[in-house]
């Protein structure tokens, strides 16, 4: 499976936003707090005026970086999106956050999307009571997500939901901490996703 290798903090400072792809680290020792200019020499000097194609590449990017996918991967959910009944851009938000790695993580059973994804790998949770380890695995509402017998002790997953307690949980989601499981009750709705996501940029972007 194609995945990213580099070193993530270069995609917060590309983006000059935090995009919480380290878990605890991006509260406690954050890189773009103490290096906030973009990565690369010199580019501390450049001034450009930024076109309308290079903002709504940026709008794109900085989803693309938040969901932790390839360019063909996020293509592939644009195109998703475009051919579903409705409006493309929250089309296209909500195929991104019912992701089973976002699910994981946004239930609070994992530090970051990053994490997340490894987890699932790594077979640690089950859907319906069937393993699954997809991270691109589609949750549908009714479908529940549980931490598998075997990996309740894992600390990856333990130190995850004692952080997440003081994180809020989605509408669109029931966690029970205590039996590490959680439902997916409804559909997101827009502003139970990351506002600083422009998707209409994005739309624009890829209709180009
Ligand atoms: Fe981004 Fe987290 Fe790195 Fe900060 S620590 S730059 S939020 S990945």
């Amino acid at each position: 499976m194609a995945s990213y290798h580099d070193a993530v903090c270069r995609h917060c400072r590309r983006e000059g936003v935090k995009l919480f792809l380290k878990g605890e680290k991006c509260f406690t020792k954050c890189t773009l707090e103490r290096r906030a200019m973009p990565p690369g020499m010199h580019t501390q000097v450049r001034r450009r005026k930024v076109s309308d194609y290079g903002i709504q590449l940026r709008a794109k990017q900085r989803a693309r970086r938040i969901y932790f996918l390839l360019e063909n991967q996020f293509r592939n959910y644009f195109d998703r999106a475009s051919n579903m009944p409705g409006v493309t851009g929250l089309n296209l938000l909500r195929l991104l956050e019912t992701r089973l790695d976002n699910v994981v993580y946004r239930m609070g059973f994992a530090s970051s999307r990053r994490d997340a994804r490894q987890l699932v790998s790594h077979r640690h949770f089950a859907v319906n009571g069937r393993t699954v380890n997809i991270s691109s695995y589609h949750v549908r509402v009714g479908e529940e997500i549980a931490v598998r017998g075997g990996s309740k002790d894992v600390e990856r997953i333990k130190t995850a939901i004692e952080a997440a307690e003081h994180r809020s949980l989605p509408p669109w989601l029931n966690v029970d901490r205590e039996q590490l499981t959680g439902k997916m009750v409804s559909q997101p709705e827009r502003n139970d996703i990351d506002q600083t996501i422009q998707e209409q940029l994005i739309v624009e972007f890829y209709s180009r």
